[in-house]
């Protein structure tokens, strides 16, 4: 190292006037170009060294101070950056504090022994030289352009630079065209200098053009630091008006600060690069970002962010507690900030809570809060960081709505009607009262949904919910179970009274018309009734027999209600048996068809025979179709059994025929269920081929009820046979609702007259005249009346008198069995 270029600056930090005094003496002797200042205490060095730009290049420090320690100065000087070598100096026996120091970062030490003064300038020059290698190591090099006409001056520059810092990088020009030449027209190309230095004086365009070219022209933001004369301080203030950063008086000493104020103006506009960059990603935050101080005054927002989220301007809310945006902020002052303040915020942990909006709005947000620090790390203020949750919070609760509800109605579902049922025990066993639960399902909805759709059904299905709705208490439950089935739980009832009233107010709710699609449906129910504690104290017993309940209401008569009884219990059981048996009775061959003759009145020829089931149960004996077709046609089970019962009776027609027994007809009864069947018209086609019966012998009886239940498709099935060329007639005709003019629509071959009206013929004038009517008027439209049930002589009389078809019934012969059908035929004499 050369000492030509200037002295060497060193401040001297010892307490110990003596060793300041014989080393500035040694110094002056050895090393004159060595400027020596020296202070006492640590606090009075940390003063000297406060300016950005230290006036020294050294700082040789005794370990032990009056006022702290050498290596605390040693901290001060690197935690800082600033540009100084350090050489620590220690008593004898102390070297091992010397290699602290040295880890900590000193550039060398002396031990005061012998004769250390000295190896005092060697050891100092190397420590510099020590200090601006590593230092070049550590720091990033620094690229300038340097505008200067004179050429003494740059090379002065440049050797000063190469020596004492040499990560700065200097490439020299003589005009201020050539300074533009070399940097960027525009601000989006990436310059290749750091910083620009101009000297005041320079031939063509002078550093203020450029100056103005750079800033205001190409808006470029490089750093620009002016050198001028002294004397010429003017031209300087002009550039930093005009954008320039800094600026040096070429005086003696300036080179010493030169590198100083280029690593600043460097520094300072990473540091505006940083700023922006943070600005801009602080703006462009999705959540919102509220800095506040310690107080929570808000001191800083990210204003998209806070209008998105809250509508506020960020002059709304700057300087404004940040308890404004808060919706319960007393609550929140109480929990929220005092979590936050206990502990910095552990990453990850978050706070949800409520904000309200400008407008008052409330809405779900999470808060993350942290401590905002200053540069010695003490807490200065918060800062908290809000993301709008109600989307997810929507969709949480949609979540959980689904869980407990169904998904159709928005009705509680069974786990939900389980768990409030649950309260509701638990409440009435402390309380003594009562708990209802009432279910229900829809008669016939099957038949409503197949026929009408499922679209259909469900819509229904969602009326019927806000209708029940409407007619319970708050407290009390509506639940859909699933199909058409409702469960209504009571919570608190005082008498079982009280709960047949809310039976019976909703039947005749359900039974009041309803409006589906523009069309006007009717639908009853059928509701078991079971109570706690009477039927049970557990919920899902009593819903059990809730549903018992309800079986039973159905069996009694539709729309109407039931209270659960023990022996229900007894009467399922057995219902349950008798639909196990009725499964496996077909494949068991356990049916057979029993025959009734139909006879013409006029003639008093036998001209059919009713086919009538019957199941002969290998315990139970023979069982009545009445008590296994209803449960039939439940289970489904009737449609194997109907049609083995056709195919059974077309053959056995079949074999009539070819006895001889030319004519007669077989009469089959038809179950709505089957009736429904899609490929219903294929059946009765393929078993007629099948048996060889001609179509025009079969006869199949439908009740009234099954065709009015879906008029539309039966229209189109009953023409089907009709083409077939089968004979259709209405079975029990006067126990529905229909009308003859109605029935006009169908292709009918006959009318049954119910058993009912034939019975009380000769003893009630109302019957009789129903039947007289009946048969007027179906002989008008055309058709042949059957007269069922005729047990007397009178019935018989009375309606060959009406002009009455055809009878049936005891009078004339029981249902026969195959065997004694023929033989019965064969003597028929009357
Ligand atoms: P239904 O079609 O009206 O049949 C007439 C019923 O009246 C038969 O009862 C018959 O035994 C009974 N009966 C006939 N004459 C008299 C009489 O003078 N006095 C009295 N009191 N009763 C008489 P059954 O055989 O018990 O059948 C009852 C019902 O079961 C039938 O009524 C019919 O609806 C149904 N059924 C019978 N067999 C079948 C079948 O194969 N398929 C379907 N789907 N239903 C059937
Ligand atoms: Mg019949
Ligand atoms: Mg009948």
């Amino acid at each position: 190292m050369t000492t030509s270029e200037g002295p060497l600056r060193v401040l001297y930090l010892e307490d110990n006037p003596v060793d300041t005094d014989l080393t500035r003496r040694a110094l002056a002797r050895l090393a004159p170009h060595i400027q020596l200042e020296s202070v006492t205490t640590l606090a009075a060095t940390l003063k000297r060294l406060a300016p950005a730009c230290p006036e020294y290049d050294i700082v040789l420090s005794d370990l032990s101070l009056p006022d702290g320690s050498g290596l605390e100065l040693l901290a001060h000087v690197r935690e800082r950056d600033l540009p100084l070598a350090v050489v620590i100096i220690t008593g004898s026996g102390d070297q091992e504090a010397a290699v602290t120091a040295l880890k900590a970062g000193a550039d060398d030490y002396l031990v005061k022994k012998d004769n250390y003064l000295n190896l005092l300038p060697k050891t100092l020059t190397s420590a510099l030289a020590n200090f601006q290698t590593t230092r070049a190591g550590r720091r990033k090099p620094l690229r300038v352009l340097y505008a200067e006409p004179g050429n003494f001056d740059a090379d002065l520059t440049r050797r000063y630079l190469a020596q004492h810092a040499p990560h700065i990088s200097l490439d020299v020009v003589g005009t201020g065209t050539e300074v533009l030449e070399c940097l960027p027209a525009e601000p989006t190309v990436t310059s290749p200098y750091d910083v620009v230095l101009l000297d005041y004086r320079m031939p063509g365009l002078d550093a203020l053009e450029v100056t103005k070219a750079l800033r205001q022209e190409r808006g470029l933001s490089i750093p620009i630091v002016l050198v001028t004369g002294h004397g010429s301080e003017e031209v300087a203030i002009q550039a930093l008006r005009l954008g320039a950063d800094d600026y040096l008086v070429k005086q003696e000493g300036y080179l010493q600060k030169l590198s100083m104020v280029l690593e600043n103006v460097q520094k300072q506009a990473a540091l505006t690069t940083a700023e922006v960059r943070y600005r801009n990603l602080f703006a462009s935050m999705r959540d919102a970002i509220i800095i506040t101080d310690l107080s929570r005054t808000i001191i800083d927002v990210n204003q998209p962010a806070l209008r998105t989220l809250f509508g506020y301007e960020a002059e709304e809310v700057l300087g404004q507690s940040s308890a404004i945006l808060y919706a319960d902020h007393d609550h929140f002052e109480q929990t929220g900030w005092a979590i936050f303040n206990r502990h910095d915020l552990v990453p990850g942990k978050l706070l949800e809570t409520r904000f309200r909006r400008k407008s008052g709005e409330v809405f779900h947000g999470e808060l993350s809060a942290l401590k905002l620090k200053n540069d010695k790390n003490d807490p200065v203020g918060n800062i908290g960081i809000i993301r709008d949750i109600t989307e997810r919070k929507l969709y949480e609760e949609k979540l959980k709505h689904l869980a407990t509800h169904d998904e159709l109605t928005g009705l509680a579902n069974r786990p939900l009607l389980l768990d409030r049922l649950e309260q509701s025990l638990h409440y009435a066993r402390r309380s003594g009262c009562l708990v209802g639960v009432l279910l229900f399902d829809l008669d016939r909805f099957k038949v409503i949904n197949d026929s009408l759709g499922h679209a259909f059904g469900d819509k229904l299905l969602c009326t019927l919910a806000k209708r029940l709705m409407h007619l319970v208490r708050e407290a009390d439950t509506v639940a859909r179970l699933g199909g058409d089935e409702f469960v209504i739980l009571l919570a608190e009832v005082a008498e079982p009274e009280d709960v047949g009233l809310v039976a019976s107010k909703i039947l005749q709710h359900l039974a009041e018309p309803l409006w589906v699609d523009n069309r006007e449906i009717l639908v009853t129910a059928s509701l078991g009734i079971s109570l706690y504690p009477k039927d049970s104290d557990d919920g899902a017993t009593l819903i059990r027999n809730a549903d018992m309940a309800m079986y039973r209401a159905k069996k009694n008569k539709r729309n109407s209600f039931a209270f659960y009884s023990p022996e229900m219990n007894q009467r399922i059981l057995e219902t349950l048996e008798l639909e196990g048996a009725l499964r496996q009775a077909l494949e068991r061959k356990e049916f057979c068809l029993h025959y009734q003759p139909q006879v013409d009145l006029a003639s008093g020829h036998i001209v059919g025979c009713e086919a009538l089931v019957r199941w002969q149960h290998p315990e139970r004996g023979m069982v009545p179709p009445d008590d296994f077709i209803p449960l039939a046609e439940e289970t489904g089970l009737i449609v194997p059994l109907g049609t083995w019962v056709l195919g059974e009776a077309c053959r056995q027609a079949r074999d009539w025929q070819e006895q001889g027994l030319l004519g007669l007809s077989v009469a089959v009864n038809i179950s709505g269920r089957q009736f429904r069947e899609p490929d219903f018209v294929a059946t009765v086609e393929r078993i007629c081929q099948e048996s060889g019966l001609e179509p025009q012998f079969l006869e199949l009886e439908i009740t009234e009820s099954v065709v009015m239940e879906n008029v539309e498709s039966a229209i189109m099935t009953w023409a089907d046979l009709k083409l077939l060329g089968v004979s259709l007639s209405i079975d029990d005709f006067g126990t529905g609702y229909s009308s003859l003019s109605y029935l006009k629509q169908f292709p009918i071959h006959s009318l049954k007259i119910d058993r009912s009206f034939v019975c009380d013929i000769v003893t009630d004038s109302n019957d009789a005249a129903i039947a007289s009517s009946v048969i007027a008027l179906a002989h008008t439209m055309g058709l042949k009346v059957v007269g069922e049930g005729i047990e007397a002589e009178e019935q018989l009389q009375f309606l060959k008198e009406k002009g009455c078809d055809m009878g049936q019934g005891y009078l004339f012969s029981r249902p026969l069995p195959v065997e004694e059908i023929v033989l019965a035929i064969h003597q028929w004499k009357r």
